[in-house]
């Protein structure tokens, strides 16, 4: 009899099987239909042994000392700052705008005392910032609105930005100075030997049992277990009964070079050419050396494994009844970016397992963490 039935092997499922066996003694059994541990986390040596993100780029970064201390315990850390240049106008420019960006763009030769006083001239008042065109147009204007944001946001969503809530392209500040990192966040760094390295060391204890390639449906009846965490999609565990939660999802294109370097940046963003949205080189990411290099395109589309919950406020709406549901079914959590349709990076979804964890276990932040 397992204590608990974890679905996902991801960062929610793995952080609640890791701290339910360790601080609290519980026997878990993880089922995860992939091949692999990771959930969308996972990376791995290429046949040209190139350590590659199977599901594209993922950077880890956190304001979060306890995310961040919690996740040391399992792997050392390769300091990182993610950098990404946009492709515009045949010239690759620094993505948050900053002072770099307007120069490059406008042909000028701004000071960073002058900037604010520039963006208040783009700028377009808006009434309110509901959308994420609100969030763009109120800060820089319509002209790199258009450049910059609008086309890339229709590609990877589907939608206009008009369409989307605010904290969509919130996510990514606009700079007054020359700070050209795409995250400001305290902690930024890549563990050092890889996300499944990470996982593995998370996984290995003697009250944790992994079962592979195993959808849930097929064991659930079968084997005994007394509560049920769930990370996977939250509409597909009621049988989508109020309808489909939209999804965005995105085919990988993953190719190998033989050149040392393939690109100028880790990331450059195409938001108005070609059908997919970003080229990710690895290397510069996980600090490998190696005479081959490899990258990934990503081309955004509506079918296909479920990647990102849509922000908006139709969606937030179907969500609460699902959430609903939730919340009355007995003896099973929820948690993760799929199971509460939250667009949450890594770092959110970990301290989010945290949380459950203390309410299911019944201690405060601290005691769970010591
Ligand atoms: P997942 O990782 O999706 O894990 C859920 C697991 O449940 C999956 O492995 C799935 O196979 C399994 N599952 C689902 N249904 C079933 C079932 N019926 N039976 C058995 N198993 C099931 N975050 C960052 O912080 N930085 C980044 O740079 C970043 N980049 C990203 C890039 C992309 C392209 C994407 C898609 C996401 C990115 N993220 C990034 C977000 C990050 O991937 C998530 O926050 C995190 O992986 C979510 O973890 P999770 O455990 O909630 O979900
Ligand atoms: N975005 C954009 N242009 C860019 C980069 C981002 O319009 O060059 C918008 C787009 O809507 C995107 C969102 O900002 O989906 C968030 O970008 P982020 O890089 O955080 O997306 P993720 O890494 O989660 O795919």
């Amino acid at each position: 009899m397992f204590d608990y039935m974890i679905v996902g092997a991801g960062f929610a499922g793995s952080v609640m099987a890791e701290r339910l066996a360790s601080v609290h003694g519980k026997k878990v059994l993880i089922v995860e239909k992939r091949p692999h541990i990771g959930g969308n986390a996972y990376d791995h040596y290429n046949d040209d042994g190139v350590l590659v993100h199977k599901y594209g780029p993922h950077i880890f970064h956190t304001n979060s000392q306890d995310v961040f201390d919690y996740l040391s315990r399992f792997t050392e850390w390769r300091p990182y700052m993610h950098r990404v240049l946009a492709s515009v106008d045949g010239q690759l420019m620094p993505i948050p705008i900053n002072l770099t960006t307007l120069n490059q763009y406008f042909g000028l030769n701004l000071t960073s005392f002058d900037v604010e006083q520039f963006l208040a001239k783009l700028a377009e008042k808006r009434e309110a910032i509901r959308t994420s065109e609100d969030v763009v147009l109120s800060k820089v204007g319509r002209e790199l609105y258009e450049k910059f944001f609008r086309n890339y946001t229709r590609k990877q969503w589907g939608l206009d930005p008009s369409e989307l809530d605010a904290t969509v392209i919130a996510r990514i500040p606009v700079r007054t100075n020359r700070d050209d990192r795409y995250f400001s966040d305290k902690y930024q760094v890549m563990p050092k030997h890889g996300y499944t390295r990470m996982f593995e060391r998370m996984l290995d204890h003697p009250n944790i049992k992994i079962l592979l390639n195993t959808d849930y449906h097929e064991v659930k009846d079968v084997i005994p277990y007394r509560e049920m965490i769930f990370t996977g999609p939250v509409d597909e565990y009621f049988d989508y009964c109020y309808g489909k939660l939209p999804y965005r999802s995105l085919n990988f294109r993953h190719e190998t070079h033989s050149q040392e370097k393939f690109q100028e940046a880790p990331v450059v963003n195409f938001p108005n050419e070609y059908p997919y949205t970003r080229c990710t080189e690895f290397k510069y990411l996980t600090g490998q050396e190696h005479p081959k290099t490899s990258v990934v395109y990503e081309y955004p589309t509506a079918e296909g494994d479920p990647y990102y919950p849509v922000p908006r406020p139709e969606n937030a709406e179907l969500y609460r009844k699902y959430e609903a549901l939730a919340k009355d079914t007995p003896g099973v959590h929820f948690v993760g970016r799929l199971a509460t349709y939250k667009y949450y990076n890594m770092d959110q979804v970990v301290a989010q397992a945290l949380t459950l964890c203390t309410k299911i276990i019944g201690v405060r932040r601290r005691e769970l963490l010591d």
